[in-house]
């Protein structure tokens, strides 16, 4: 499936809810959803209606979504979670926010994941003191991400450090703005992810 590249303020308007896909404008009042609470499309305003498979089927979007992934690799996920130990829906939200590309966005290297993303794509960012371009790479306790030393001009990468008063860093990780560094003190738990996400219904809908 091909990498969607329309106007991702519709994505927001069709789940219904903020989705953070474009930096600092999400936090404006110039906000799509904020100002056109409405599905997108000849019939957005026409009342919605959800079989249970609706249901889980958007919640699934939206997640897919806010994390950036394309199908294959969000039903990956999904897969990998359901094998591993502890609750399937806690484990999913934990591998979602352990990828580079968020991890680098919740340390405030950027203003969304869409752009975490198309900086580390650049080899902006090391990971252990080496560059690391994968945004799917799984972070873990007691690494450090670091901006390359030559990097540290960015305009993207400075201006979003600036703004990250307005963005909090989650208390699993930590940031050291003077230093472009950030690092990962343990893994994020539940209470760590404050999205509106009902991520059982995730679990249901990939076990139909
Ligand atoms: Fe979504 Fe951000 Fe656009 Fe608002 S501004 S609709 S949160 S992408």
């Amino acid at each position: 499936m091909a990498r969607y590249r329309g106007s991702v303020c519709r994505l927001c308007r069709r789940e219904g809810t903020k989705l953070f896909l474009k930096g600092d404008r999400c936090f404006s009042d110039k906000c799509s959803v904020d100002r056109r609470n409405y599905p997108p499309g000849q019939h957005g305003q026409g009342r919605p209606r959800f079989s249970d498979f609706g249901v889980q089927l958007r919640e699934k979007q939206k997640v897919k979504r806010i994390y950036g992934m394309l199908e294959k690799q969000f039903a990956d996920t999904a897969t990998k979670a359901s094998r591993m130990k502890g609750r399937t829906g806690d484990n999913l939200l934990q591998l979602l926010e352990r990828r580079l590309d968020n991890v680098v966005f919740r340390l405030g290297f950027a203003t969304s994941r869409n752009e975490a993303r198309q900086l580390l794509r650049h080899g902006h960012f090391l990971v252990n003191g080496r560059k690391t371009t994968i945004p799917s790479f799984l972070t873990k306790p007691g690494m450090l991400i670091t901006v390359r030393e030559k990097s540290r001009e960015v305009t993207r990468i400075a201006g979003a450090l600036e703004t990250l008063e307005g963005r909090s860093v989650p208390e699993w990780l930590e940031v050291d703005k003077d230093n472009f560094a950030g690092t990962v003190k343990a893994l994020p738990t539940r209470e760590d992810v404050t999205l509106p996400i009902e991520e059982q219904l995730i679990v249901e809908f990939y076990s139909r």
